[in-house]
């Protein structure tokens, strides 16, 4: 039976960068060697990683005076080399989830670490506006994509907080809706995002940063911990995750043929589309996230209250047709079907049948 992975991550990936991955695993470019197996210092290596950079600033449309590096540690290590590296006096979080709250958790660590506006009062099914941003912080960090709770921060709102930031640098989380949509890179002095959403396999961490922003460290920091150290040695401090940085290669190699951002932000739009008017339509299940602020890649809905009895019988029907990864995370409950990239649109309509299927079972029999 074929299998629809609406997991949250490590996520879906294309079927045939998948089996590229393998074929560089059991002999890479026909070299007679495998991508395990070589130095990440060798010359079949460093075409990877320089295609793998070159394509990601293609895709994204970087501008000239930005460094992309390739590292390890996942985005939760971010959360801490962030502030230890930029937060010299004070710095804002905007609170919009769990990942989000971690990021705080992690700065407070260092120094004076503000919540500047949250939207825990409804157990973050919103993004709040309601805020100014104090013009006296060393950054501003905003998570655009909640995968927990399934809302997102939306062309609009990314707007207004680039007018609110006024000349605060301003550091984003995308771990799990950067390459899903365009982005204005250049609003921002500080990107990153663990690959295992919509790049690459788990192991390596991208993180998109402005040179001029490195002058702004000032604490002495082990070399590892160190931004400038990584810009210098561009991501060879120490050995970078080879396997997962081929695979993301040959994932920017798709996205690029396919017709790139403006391709894959169509095909998610109409997603999301199709995902949430079922719902919006449905007697039995409802979305969790304030309308304005629905995720297109984390899609949170719930049973109406007087179902909630239905909740394992819906997960088993939905098995029996294949549908993996739809369980919703411990604090939200429910369902979530995530929707990254490589998720066709057949998959989506797959799900909507079978949501269908499910309400004609229970409804009309
Ligand atoms: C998954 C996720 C993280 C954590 O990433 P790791 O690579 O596992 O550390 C951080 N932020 C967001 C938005 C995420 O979705």
């Amino acid at each position: 039976m074929k299998k629809y992975n609406f997991g949250a991550g490590p996520c879906i990936l294309p079927q045939e960068v998948i089996e590229q991955t393998a074929q560089g695993v059991l002999n890479l470019n026909n070299i007679g060697l495998s991508i395990l197996e070589i130095s990440h210092r060798s010359a079949d290596f460093q075409v990877i990683i320089d295609e793998a950079m070159a394509l990601l600033k293609e895709i994204l449309n970087i501008p000239e005076g930005y460094s992309i590096l390739f590292l390890g540690g996942g985005a939760s290590s971010q959360f801490a080399m962030v502030p230890y590296n930029f937060l010299n006096k004070k710095a804002g979080y905007l609170d919009t989830g769990v990942w989000a709250s971690k990021a705080y958790e992690s700065a407070k660590v260092y120094g004076d670490a503000q919540v500047v506006a949250s939207s825990k009062d409804k157990n973050y099914t919103y993004i709040p506006t309601d805020y100014t941003i104090p013009q006296d912080l060393d950054y501003f960090h905003i998570t655009t994509n909640n995968t927990i709770y399934g809302t997102e921060i939306n062309d609009a709102k990314l707007n207004e907080i680039y007018k609110k930031v006024g000349k605060v640098p301003l550091i984003s989380d995308m771990s799990s809706d950067i390459l899903s949509r365009p982005i204005d890179v250049s609003k921002y002095d500080l990107i990153y995002g663990g690959a295992q959403k919509n790049l690459a396999p788990a192991g390596v961490t991208l993180i998109i940063i402005k040179d001029e922003f490195l002058n702004k460290i000032t604490r002495e920091l082990p070399p590892m911990f160190d931004y400038r150290i990584h810009v210098k040695n561009e991501s060879m401090y120490n050995t970078p995750p080879v396997l997962p940085i081929y695979t993301a290669m040959l994932n920017l190699r798709w996205l690029k043929k396919n017709g790139g951002i403006a391709w894959i932000d169509k095909r998610n739009q109409e997603k999301a589309d199709l995902l949430y008017g079922c719902l919006d339509n449905s007697k039995i299940f409802r979305s969790v996230a304030e309308k304005e602020d629905r995720s297109r890649m984390n899609i949170s809905f719930v049973l109406k209250d007087e179902y909630q009895n239905w909740q394992d019988d819906f997960f088993e029907f939905a098995k029996q047709r294949g549908m993996v990864g739809l369980k919703g995370h411990r604090k939200v409950g429910g369902f979530r079907a995530s929707c990254y990239n490589a998720m066709d649109v057949e998959g989506v309509k797959a799900l909507v049948d079978c949501i269908h299927a499910y309400e004609e079972l229970k409804l009309n029999k």
